[in-house]
């Protein structure tokens, strides 16, 4: 996801760590396949990664492929793939590749597809969905990708937390929904020590469970340092700083990468060192994926004196001290309850300020954190679930708050390049 093309300039060192850091990432699910180490076919932000870590499974992170695919500026073969079969392109478009690149895979008799972008993905030896966590995709594109390897299994979880309401509170509800959270993290634990022949060491996912938040407030504590002016790393750089959060969590590199990453920015700040020449504009990326052909853009922002300090995409975790958990001994409740304060976390703030929804409260208090002029939202037709409710957001931020400038853009193809709109 995080690699492109042409290396782009980064503001900080640890950004340009990351494309390495993806690539280890398939070189280690290809080399485990190789060893006959179990391989699960995993998805972004899917509430498993203290579980995997643990039971020693290696993710291979489907969305990330296809991200991979498309920095590549070589997705579109795949895209036709999956359309020979009727796929819709009004699918989620990472999905739409993996599913061209597994039709591919089963047409070739499981050879790799020609070229496959970094020696292509590995066949996994089951799939683990976590459908609503994030998205509806995550229950279907599983089962699609299962017409193409139908010895392969897969569990798909359901993950829910208590609907926004203004009229309730939330933690009326949430012992029911932790208490089903839990049985299906115990189900896809079952899962896997049948497919593997493994126990669950508990003691380890109890440890990976605190590294969790131990890694979660330092992404939290790194990102913060952002607030000063001159910012010292903006949307630029977290789009790949976003790596170890995403596809490492549970890992002591991932913990450490934020350590370090803090480090530089106290540095930063320390020489008085921005990412922009003359800041001028703070902006908040308010919401959509990037484009990942073209995150040189960001330098033009830059060129401008304009910075972002802050973005919405990406940014999935909160300090746990401000989810207020209460002392529990499961990891599993815990990892659970983690997720689900994490996800109702501005459901109070939005039932104080009539007309105003959890996203757009927690739009407002970046803007206020961070001193921002102005709010980007980028429309990408890509992943559905972070693109959906943009513009509503929007009006909503106007209605609520105050009459902040916003831009809407998108990038439009033209022959073979792309143009921000
Ligand atoms: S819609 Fe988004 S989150 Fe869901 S599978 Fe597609 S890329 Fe992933």
């Amino acid at each position: 996801m995080a690699e492109e093309r042409k290396q782009r300039m980064t503001a900080t060192a640890a950004a340009a760590k990351v494309p390495k850091m993806v690539r280890a990432n398939f070189t280690a699910n290809l080399k485990a396949k190789e060893e006959g180490r179990p391989v699960a076919f995993s998805f972004i932000v899917n509430c498993y990664d203290e579980i995997l870590r643990a039971m020693d499974i290696v993710p291979a992170w489907a969305e990330s492929y296809s991200g991979i695919c498309a920095a590549k500026h070589d997705a579109g073969r795949f895209l036709e793939k999956a359309e020979s079969q009727n796929f819709s392109r009004s699918l989620c478009t990472y999905a739409t590749c993996g599913l061209g690149f597994e039709y591919w895979r089963n047409e070739l008799g499981g050879e790799m597809p020609p070229n496959a972008p970094w020696g292509g993905i590995a066949r996994p030896d089951f799939i683990l969905g976590t459908g609503q966590m994030l998205c509806d995709p995550r229950y279907k594109w599983p089962q699609a990708v299962q017409h193409y390897m139908r010895d392969v299994p897969a569990y798909i979880g359901g993950f829910y937390w208590p609907p926004y309401d203004e009229n309730m509170d939330q933690r009326e509800v949430e012992n029911y929904y932790l208490k089903y959270a839990v049985e299906e993290l115990k189900g896809v634990i079952a899962f896997i020590e049948k497919q593997t022949q493994r126990k669950m060491d508990w003691d380890k996912l109890e440890e990976v469970t605190d590294l969790v938040d131990r890694t979660w407030d330092m992404f939290i504590d790194a990102y913060e340092l952002r607030k000063v002016r001159p910012t010292p790393m903006d949307t630029g750089d977290a789009m790949n700083t976003m790596v170890p959060l995403a596809f490492m969590l549970g890992t002591q590199e991932a913990y450490d990468f934020y350590k370090d990453l803090y480090d530089e920015l106290k540095d930063k700040i320390e020489r008085k060192e921005g990412v922009a020449e003359d800041e001028r504009y703070r902006l908040l990326w308010g919401a959509g994926l990037p484009p990942w052909f073209a995150l040189g853009d960001f330098q033009y922002f830059n060129s401008k004196g304009a910075v972002f300090p802050v973005e919405r995409t990406y940014r999935e975790a909160e300090r746990i001290d401000r989810l207020h958990l209460p002392k529990l001994s499961d990891p599993l409740e815990r990892i659970a309850l983690r997720w689900m304060r994490y996800w109702t976390h501005w459901y109070d703030a939005a039932r104080k300020r009539k007309g105003s929804i959890p996203e757009v409260e927690r739009l407002i208090e970046y803007i206020e954190d961070y001193q921002i002029d102005g709010v980007v939202f980028h429309k990408a037709f890509s992943c559905r679930t972070w693109h959906s409710g943009i513009v509503l957001q929007a009006q909503i931020l106007k209605e609520v708050y105050r009459e902040i400038p916003i831009n809407h853009n998108y990038y439009k193809r033209c022959g073979n390049r792309y143009k921000y709109q």
